[in-house]
Order: structure tokens, then C-alpha cells, then sequence
């Protein structure tokens, strides 16, 4: 396959600046894989990276952000044979360092030597150049191949799913039988709710605030739905469980009040998940977790390879994407998708940039 020399790419010039620009196409390393940009969402976090940067961002100017993509192999590295030329992919974005005691045990969201590309450590589209681009480099370890009856813009929204699934895994990951409460109807929440229903689990409570997201929520599998703006959301899962609260309460909110109202509904032994970022500090009568010997969780990323079990789950029809994926764009609307996104024009869900 022949690889031009430059391509299009998304850069941020200055803090809040995007553009359009030309970069050289980057060459894979020999345990990389080049891969041929198809689509690439964007999420909230983008907007951080865009305004202020995270940790471990390289400073603005050439740095190309995306780290939820989906393309096809067009190039491998010399000691490649996990990956062919013209295999379908998509990606996660975490890449360990694989020395440090962390990766040694698996952690690698939780990597050390996080944002040391030096150390071998890559974060695509956070802390090296990430896919709102035509082509991007990945390490094998962060690849996985998309099956053929999944198409590459559901195997995009699927990253979505990789952060709630790891986090799941670290609470203990077996909620047969269970009642899970999930707060917040954002992707995220509802790729969350279609996960516990998957796992076994024998009632999922979804809150929120769009009449619109909640009724998606519904025919995504959630048993019940509360409206925050006409419910009290602690009240509505007290009643629902007869007083003793959700067995676990997963926050994809990340509101003011969200921590408050999850030690408020969880019951007494519960466990609560944290998979939302907060947009500041906040403030919750910690004490109840104490008092009501409940355990809180949380996940950096999409650890535990669950980009590729969550791809499965889809593969086999156990969670869908296709109803998430609401607007797609060329690369060259990259403003105009961000717009839609920030502004919530037309209800976004997943918004796709295509290179
Ligand atoms: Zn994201
Ligand atoms: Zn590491």
C-alpha cells in the first residue's frame, strides 16, 4: 500500500486554537503499526486537552490530539507479525511502559512513567500525537481487530465502553443478580448501563437529566429510569430497592452533587465506581462510606485490554453501538464538530471526524 509523504492533521496551535494543518505521515517503530485513520471521536475529554492540556501533554503547537480511533493497517514495523497490511483495527490509547512495576503488573492506565516517552510510555491523542489525522502510529499492544460484521464507526464508540468495563473489573466484575444505579446518560453511562445488563446484572437505574437520553437508556436495557429534574434520585432508588439501596452505584456524571447522592443510594456493604472526572473539587459527607462500610472504586482509562472484550460483547450482540454514533464530520469540520459536541447542537451523543 503506498503511504504519501504528508497528510492532514488536527493541531492545537495555542490553548482553546485548533486548526487544520499538514504534518508528516509518522513512520512505525519496529513493534508499531501504521494505521489509516477511518474515523476518530471526540469526547470531553478533547475539550480539556484543547482549553488547558492534561498531564504528560506536549506543549501546544504541532501536537495532534484523537485518542478514540478506528482504521486499517497500512504499515508494520519490522518485528510486526500480530498485524497485517489491510487488517481493520481500532484502538485504545494507553500504551505502558512495560518497566515499570505497574505495567510489570498489568496496570498500564496506571503506568508510572506516564506522558516519559522516553521510557516507552504512550497515551495517543493525550500525551503523543493521537488520530484526528490521516494516518497514526500504534504500538501492537494497543490494537485490537475489529471483527467483520462490527463496522469501524461502532468498533469508534466501543473505546467508549473500555473505561466503565475496567472499571467493573476492578469492583470485582460479578453483578449477577445485582441492582447497579448508573448516574449520567452521556456515552459513557449508556454504554455502562448496556455493560451490567450484559454481565448479569438484574437491575440497572439509570438518572438523568434529558427526557431524550433516558428514554435511549430504556431501550438500551436500563429497567428504570429516573429524571433528576422531577426526582430526587436518592429518593427513586430507595423506593425501587425497598429502602436498602443499589448494591452498586456508578457515576458517569461527574457532577457537583454526584459523590453525595452515590453515598446516599448505595446500600450499607455497597460499592461505589467513579468513572466520571469531576470539573473541580467537590464536597460529600465522606463518613458515610465509612459508617456504612462502603468501598469506592475507580478506573483510569481502559485498562485490563477491555477495549478488545467490550469489541466481543458487541461482536456477539450482547451490546449494541449504532444507536450512539449521531454525527459524523470530515476532518477539514473539525470546528464545526467541536461546536456540535460543546454546544450540544442536535443532541450529540458520539460525534465522528472523518480524515
Ligand atoms: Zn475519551
Ligand atoms: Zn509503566
Amino acid at each position: 500500500m503506498s503511504v504519501p509523504e504528508t497528510m492532514k492533521a488536527v493541531i492545537l496551535p495555542a490553548p482553546g486554537k485548533m486548526a487544520v494543518s499538514r504534518k508528516p505521515v509518522p513512520r512505525p517503530g519496529p513493534d508499531e503499526v501504521l494505521v489509516q485513520v477511518a474515523g476518530c471521536g471526540i469526547c470531553g475529554t478533547d475539550i480539556k486537552i484543547r482549553d488547558h492540556g492534561l498531564p504528560g501533554q506536549p506543549p501546544f503547537g504541532s501536537f495532534t490530539p484523537g485518542h478514540e480511533y478506528a482504521g486499517t493497517v497500512v504499515a508494520v514495523g519490522e518485528t510486526v507479525d500480530e498485524f497485517a497490511i489491510g487488517d481493520r483495527v481500532v484502538v485504545h490509547a494507553h500504551k505502558g511502559c512495560d518497566r515499570c512495576e505497574n505495567c510489570l503488573r498489568g496496570m498500564y492506565t496506571a503506568c508510572l512513567n506516564y506522558g516519559n516517552a522516553a521510557k516507552g510510555h504512550r497515551c495517543n491523542g493525550i500525551t503523543t500525537d493521537g488520530g484526528l489525522a490521516g494516518y497514526a502510529v500504534n504500538h501492537v499492544n494497543t490494537l485490537y481487530k475489529i471483527p467483520e460484521n462490527v463496522s469501524f464507526e461502532e468498533a469508534i464508540v466501543i473505546t467508549t465502553a473500555g473505561s466503565p468495563l475496567y472499571g467493573l473489573e476492578n469492583t470485582g466484575g460479578y453483578i449477577v443478580g445485582e441492582t447497579v444505579a448508573v448516574m449520567g446518560p452521556g456515552p459513557i453511562g449508556l454504554m455502562a448501563v448496556q455493560l451490567c445488563k450484559a454481565m448479569g446484572a438484574a437491575r440497572v437505574i439509570l438518572t438523568g437529566t434529558r427526557e431524550n437520553r433516558l428514554k435511549l437508556g430504556r431501550e438500551l436495557g436500563a429497567d428504570l429510569t429516573i429524571n433528576v429534574r422531577e426526582e430526587d434520585p436518592v429518593a427513586g432508588v430507595l423506593k425501587t430497592t425497598g429502602g436498602r439501596g443499589a448494591d452498586l452505584v456508578i457515576d458517569c456524571a461527574g457532577g457537583d452533587d454526584s459523590l453525595q447522592q452515590c453515598l446516599e443510594m448505595v446500600k450499607r456493604g455497597g460499592k461505589i465506581l467513579l468513572v466520571a472526572f469531576y470539573k473541580g473539587p467537590v464536597t460529600a459527607d465522606i463518613s458515610i462510606a465509612v459508617r456504612n462500610n462502603v468501598t469506592i472504586y475507580t478506573e483510569r482509562g481502559e485498562g485490563g485490554g477491555s477495549v478488545g472484550r467490550a469489541l466481543s460483547l458487541l461482536a456477539t450482540g450482547k451490546i449494541v453501538a449504532k444507536p450512539l454514533i449521531t454525527h459524523a464530520f470530515p476532518l477539514e469540520e473539525v470546528h464545526q464538530a467541536y461546536e456540535v459536541f460543546e454546544k450540544r447542537i442536535g443532541d450529540p451523543i458520539k460525534v465522528l471526524l472523518r480524515p
